[in-house]
């Protein structure tokens, strides 16, 4: 424990610590209040959080952390089905959660233990830190589900260390940075980046409960200092600019405006960027690898790239026929694939997953697909099992194809995926939500849209108008969902 929060061993400091709404804890407390917590979980094999955005959340997962106990976060918002899985999968012992929350069904024959912050922060007494193995097992976290059923991520205590002070490194990002949060909590960017990150450099959060513009404003001009957010916060942020002054002055304050999850429109990018004077930073990571590259804050921000490897992370770029690229040219395109200490450990009971998404030489195959600038700025082009399209002898990334459609002012949101085509084996079809329902760019006014951006074999043959994009919990586009629409 001491290890991986410095600043909650020792004597801790009465500086803040979380905030969420009008209730915080400071470090002192947060430290009292986890060790009353961590021995009513040391017998426990997992415990599952009910992971509201809330203080008991993160009491609960740092005193999971303090106990070594392997915490589930759990979605609360998940579907029975989806809950129901996660449960049978992970077997937690008890549940954690808030007083007078109501648990569904699926979590029913648990044990609960409810939290109360009030109670604990006043009980006192030592503070037991022990020293855990780094690799043991942290947290089980569940990936998105984006492209299948969610797998149960073994992360073990030392990647958490490590992606972190990578990021410190990155990042510049110190005790004195205040974080503004809206984030769910039970995924590794609301979690470890966002909860986790900021308790082991010492400094503090203000999480916002959920994400309004006036919410970030209010805080980047009242003494916070970076803001992490997924794309479709910046897309809401772009769009409400224009008109928001306080808004625009508040960005222009920040130190740091972090973007990742998915990929950041360069439409939001560009206009945030003409509207406050800054770049919004990408980094990448997984729920399996945690973070891998990132721009740094002291390297050249640039729209549509996810920046480098991050210290201690090895990236390379692979041909489907397993030989590694090693042009930077901007134009080879390869499965992204990496080592290093921010990997997990396995998928929890899926030997078979976890062998196949392994090289034989210990490699980790993200699925996603990349290519690299000539000074090693990874750009994503999509992930490999729906973003590549095969068309007319063509590889087409659906990101590029998307970044301009969104440049059109008809288009509000754009998603691709190909289909299979007679003709060309696949072909491009495009989900457009328009930006006036009444009047929706016409299709064949967004192919040339397109043809004349990128080339001509690029341009959607088929274009499908919706009024909102299926899209889970992180705002990330469920491609299946588009695919079994037809
Ligand atoms: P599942 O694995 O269950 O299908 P998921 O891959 O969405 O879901 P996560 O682990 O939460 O689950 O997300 C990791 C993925 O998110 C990456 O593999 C990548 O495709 C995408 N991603 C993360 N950050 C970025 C980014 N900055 N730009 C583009 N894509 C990103
Ligand atoms: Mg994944």
């Amino acid at each position: 424990m001491s290890s991986l929060f410095p600043a909650l061993a020792g004597t801790p400091a009465p500086h803040p610590a979380l905030r969420f709404g009008d209730r915080s804890l400071t470090y002192a407390e947060l430290a009292t209040a986890a060790a009353a917590l961590a021995p009513r979980l040391r017998d426990a094999g997992r415990v599952a959080v009910w992971a509201t955005p809330t203080l008991e959340t993160a009491v609960g997962v740092v005193a999971a952390l303090l106990a070594g106990v392997p915490a589930v976060p759990l979605n609360p918002k998940s579907g029975e089905s989806e809950l129901g899985h996660i449960v049978r999968d992970s077997a937690p012992t008890l549940t954690l959660t808030a007083p007078g929350t109501e648990l569904p069904a699926a979590l029913g024959e648990l044990e609960r233990v409810d939290i109360d912050v009030e109670e604990l922060r006043g009980q006192g007494g030592p503070h037991a830190f022990e020293d855990i193995s780094p690799d043991s097992p942290a947290l089980v976290v569940y990936t998105s589900g984006t492209t299948g059923p969610p797998k149960g991520a073994v992360i073990p205590r030392r990647a958490i260390a490590t992606t972190l002070d990578a990021l410190a490194d990155a990042w510049q990002w110190t005790e004195d940075d205040v974080l503004v949060h809206a984030l769910p909590l039970f995924h590794v960017h609301g979690l470890i980046l966002g909860i986790l990150g900021p308790l082991r450099r010492g400094g503090a959060v203000r999480h916002l409960g959920r994400f309004d513009t006036e919410g970030v404003a209010r805080e980047l001009s009242s003494g916070a200092t970076m803001l992490f957010g997924v794309p479709t916060m910046y897309h809401r942020i772009a769009e409400a600019l224009p008109t928001d002054p306080a808004l625009a002055k508040a960005l222009a304050g920040a130190r740091l405006l972090v973007s990742g999850s998915a990929a950041l429109p360069v439409h939001d990018h560009e206009r945030i960027a003409a509207a406050t004077g800054r770049r919004v930073i990408e980094r990448y990571g997984m729920t399996e690898t945690l973070m891998n590259t990132s721009v740094r804050a002291d390297g050249e921000p640039r729209a549509g790239t996810v920046g480098v490897p991050l210290p201690g992370v090895e990236l390379r770029l692979v041909e489907d026929d397993g030989t590694p690229l090693t042009a930077y040219d901007g134009e080879s395109v390869g499965e992204i694939q990496v080592r290093g200490p921010n990997l997990f450990t396995e998928y929890l009971n899926r030997p078979d997953a976890t062998a196949a998404a392994f090289t034989p030489d210990g490699w980790f195959r993200t699925g996603d697909m990349a290519v690299r600038d000539p000074d090693g700025y990874v750009r994503i082009v999509g992930r490999k099992a729906t973003d590549l399209i095969k068309s007319g002898g063509y590889k087409i990334g659906a990101g590029e194809i998307e970044n301009a459609l969104l440049e059109h002012p008809g288009v509000r949101e754009a998603a691709v995926t190909g289909e299979p085509d007679p003709d060309l084996g696949e072909r491009v079809v495009a989900w457009i939500v328009p930006a006036d329902h009444q009047s929706p760019p016409p299709a064949d006014e967004l192919a040339s849209h397109v043809a004349t951006r990128l080339a001509p074999h690029k341009r959607p043959r088929t274009v499908h108008y919706l009024t909102a994009l299926p899209r889970n919990d992180m705002g990330k586009i469920m491609k299946r969902a588009l695919r079994t629409h037809d």
